[in-house]
Order: C-alpha cells, then sequence, then structure tokens
C-alpha cells in the first residue's frame, strides 16, 4: 500500500506507475482514492469539530448552573442533544468511507524501483549474471519423473487417488534427498545469522491481506472451510505476519530469519499444475529468508539475500542465473524482485528455484509494521526470498547429478544429511 501522501503530492506519479506495470483498468482507482480521501478528511474533521463541542459544551452547562443561568444552560443541554443525535451517522459516516479509502489504496500497486526493466510480462525479465558452467553432458539427460522412477523415488497415481492431480508421495531415498536439501538451506542460513523458525502453517484473512494484493490470493490461498483460516502459501506469510502492529526498535534491526514450511497453492493461474512431473505441485517444501529492515537497508540486504540461493544451489554443484523481473512480472506490492533460475541439461534451458524481493514499506503499511527511533515512528521495509524450495529444487539437483547408468550422484554438502550415502543408485 502506497502512503497517501505520495497520492495526494502527485497523483500523476502514481498513473505512471500503474501504466509502468501495464495494468490500465487501475487507472480510475487513483481519481477514487483521491475523492475519497477528500470525503474522509472532511468528514473527519467535522466529527472532530463536533466531538470537541459537545465536550466544551457540556463542560460549561454546570457552570452555568452554578452561576444561575438556567436559560443558557437550557440552551447549552439542547446544543449537546443535537450533536448527539447527528454524531453517530457522521461517525459511522467516517468509519465506511474510511475502510473504503483503504480498500481502494490496497489495490493500487506500489512503486516500482527505478531500475527494474519495464516490460508486459516474464518474457521481458533480464538475465544480469551467470553461475556455473551450464554443461550438457553427452549422454541424454531423461524427464527427471522418468529418474525418479528409476530409482523407485516417487508414487504419482496412489497421490491422485488420494488427493488428486498435482499431489505426490516421495519415496526412500528421494524423500530423503529431499528433506535434506531443505535441512542444508536451513543450516546454511543459520550459518549466515538467520534465526530458524517453524511458523504457523495456518493464517488469517487480516495477515493474508497483509501481504499480499487481492488477486494473488485469489489465485494462491486454499480457504478452511467456516473458519478465518488459509493454508499458507509460503512461510514468508506467517513470518512477516507474527510483526502485525508492531512498534520495534531501531536497534533491534535488521531482524533476520529463515523458516521452514510446507506451502499450499492453489495455482489458479493460467499455467495450472504439470501432470506429469514435480515442477508445479499444489504442495510443496520451502526453506524462507525473510528481512525487516530500514527503509535506507533493504537494497543492501536484497543484494546478500538473493546471491544466499545462488550459494546453496552452487554447492549442490546446479549451475543458476539471476535475472531481473520486469514491472509486469512484479506482484502488487514488490518494489524490485529477481529470479534464480537454475541450469536444466535435459530441456537445455534455465527454470526458476527461487525468487527474491523487496517489498519497501507495502507489507508494514497494511500489517502496521513500525520502527522506532529517538525521532518517533516510522514504517520499515520488509525482504523475503527463497533459500531452496523442493520438489522444484529437487529437479535441478537430480537433474545435474545425474549418471549415464541412470544412478544419482549426491552433491558433497548433502551427504551428512543422507548418512553418508553418495550414490543413489536405480532399480536394476
Ligand atoms: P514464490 O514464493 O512464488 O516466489 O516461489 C518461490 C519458489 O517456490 C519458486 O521459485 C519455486 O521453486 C517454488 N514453487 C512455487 N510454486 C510452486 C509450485 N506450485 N510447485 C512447486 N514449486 C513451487
Amino acid at each position: 500500500m502506497i502512503d497517501i501522501a505520495k497520492l495526494r503530492e502527485d497523483p500523476e506519479a502514481v498513473r505512471e506507475n500503474i501504466k509502468k506495470k501495464f495494468q490500465d483498468h487501475k487507472l480510475p482507482l487513483v481519481d477514487e482514492a483521491i475523492a475519497l480521501d477528500k470525503e474522509y478528511r472532511e468528514t473527519l474533521t467535522k466529527a472532530s469539530e463536533y466531538r470537541a463541542s459537545k465536550n466544551t459544551i457540556s463542560k460549561s452547562i454546570g457552570a452555568l448552573m452554578r452561576e444561575g443561568k438556567k436559560e443558557e444552560a437550557e440552551a447549552a443541554k439542547a446544543k449537546v442533544k443535537r450533536i448527539n443525535d447527528d454524531l453517530p451517522a457522521l461517525e459511522e459516516k467516517e468509519k465506511q468511507v474510511g475502510e473504503k479509502l483503504k480498500e481502494i489504496m490496497m489495490q493500487i500497486p506500489n512503486f516500482i524501483d527505478s531500475s527494474v526493466p519495464i516490460g508486459e510480462d516474464d518474457s521481458k525479465n533480464v538475465e544480469v549474471e551467470r553461475f556455473g558452467d551450464a554443461f550438457v553432458p553427452s549422454y541424454e539427460i531423461p524427464h527427471h519423473a522418468d529418474i525418479i522412477e528409476r530409482v523407485n523415488g516417487m508414487d504419482k497415481l496412489s497421490a491422485g487417488r488420494t488427493s488428486g492431480e498435482g499431489f505426490y508421495y516421495l519415496l526412500g531415498n528421494i524423500a530423503r534427498l529431499h528433506e535434506a536439501m531443505i535441512a542444508y538451506a536451513r543450516d546454511y542460513m543459520i550459518e549466515k545469522g538467520f534465526t530458524y523458525a517453524i511458523p504457523p502453517f495456518m493464517i488469517r484473512s487480516s495477515v493474508v491481506n497483509g501481504v499480499m494484493s487481492f488477486e494473488e490470493m485469489d489465485a494462491m490461498m486454499y480457504k478452511i472451510e467456516n473458519e478465518d483460516l488459509y493454508l499458507i502459501g509460503t512461510s514468508e506469510h506467517s513470518m512477516i505476519g507474527k510483526f502485525q502492529g508492531q512498534i520495534i526498535k531501531s536497534e533491534e534491526l535488521p531482524i533476520r530469519m529463515t523458516s521452514y514450511s510446507p506451502c499450499f497453492r492453489k495455482e489458479g493461474g493460467s499455467h495450472g499444475i504439470e501432470e506429469r512431473g514435480l515442477y508445479r505441485v499444489h504442495q510443496f517444501e520451502k526453506e524462507e529468508m525473510i528481512v525487516l529492515c530500514e527503509p535506507e537497508d533493504s537494497m543492501k540486504e536484497y543484494e546478500k539475500m538473493w546471491r544466499y540461493t545462488v550459494e546453496v544451489f552452487r554447492n549442490m554443484d546446479v549451475p543458476v542465473r539471476q535475472l531481473e523481473c520486469c514491472s509486469g512480472d512484479l506482484a502488487d506490492l514488490k518494489v524490485k524482485s529477481c529470479d534464480i533460475e537454475a541450469w536444466s541439461p535435459r530441456q537445455k534451458k534455465y527454470f526458476e528455484v527461487g525468487s527474491c524481493s523487496t517489498l519497501g514499506d507495502a507489507q508494514a503499511r497494511r500489517l502496521g509494521i513500525r520502527a522506532k527511533n529517538d525521532r518517533g515512528t516510522y514504517y520499515l521495509h520488509t525482504l523475503n526470498n527463497t533459500v531452496t524450495a523442493s520438489p522444484r529444487g529437487l529437479i535441478a539437483v537430480i537433474e545435474n547429478n545425474y549418471n549415464e547408468d541412470g544412478s544419482i550422484s549426491i552433491p558433497h554438502v548433502l551427504h551428512p544429511y543422507m548418512g553418508g550415502k553418495k550414490i543413489i543408485e536405480p532399480k536394476n
């Protein structure tokens, strides 16, 4: 949510930003917000005046009585009665206009950073840097579903029966490898000074509305029937929600945390669920990192954060690249975002395994998370990034460590998490 002061000062800048995000259908929201803001402020002023004069007049009645000014006291009482008759309607209007204004403001996208490339969709994202050799072996790499099948590592058929399309059972060494990746990612982040957390896997609608736009919520979140609860799509949401309504001392910033959770996603977007493999599924697991920091530090934190993901994947022998997301590919609350993509030696192209974003003060405004120093309180900045998500990350590790005989070499850093096991052999 942008600062309403910015909208008052420079509505044209807000319109320009909407156009840069190719969301022209949202342009009317700017005039709507300006009109509501005017109405809200007028109502607020009038209601405050009423409340103030009610107080002053009420206080004067006693004095008038004591002074024997009965007539004047009666007139004052009549005035208080008139105010009491009118005030509830005015206060109701103040509440309703205020809520409507907030609803409109929440639909206006956050300002993007000036460094963000302008483009309508992810086809306009820009490659920034590659890490590691994008190697294509002389032998053919099968589809990951076939590789996993040969090592007895997955059962999608049974999952189809128990839960439907987009679910899976991971089995044996593949299930273990998946857990090993997440555990390694966790320990890597702890080593970097992040505090580990396992958050609630369900959150209330007030938190959902605080961390993402209505459109995202609609496409992603599973709602629990008859409860004000949603299954989380990412632990970022419960982790940022943890600080809802808090005022944090500036000396305590930055707050850096890493969190584990299963993630549940409807995947209501156009891409849908991938039938065969594990690329896009309804349930996956993720080690995430979040940072809460001073506004002036968010870009510095952002630069450090995506590099952690690069290192985690490089340590698992996966070549990666960093891709800067263009304006049209940024969700509404994001100021700047990049994807980390892993090399697929089978497809001979990169695919997304992680995403790092700074949201400026958008989430902090929506959730009322402030920092405090000697000069007063202010909204802090929030950031989030994937350390590793599996089974998508598993695809990258499996493809890049696949041997011609059908076995999978386990990356060195994961050996301790696999009981010292170094290789996963095919069935026969
Ligand atoms: P996001 O939180 O949407 O930025 O996604 C972070 C990472 O989670 C992605 O880069 C993927 O590695 C993984 N991911 C997101 N959605 C899915 C999905 N439906 N199935 C499997 N992995 C996913």
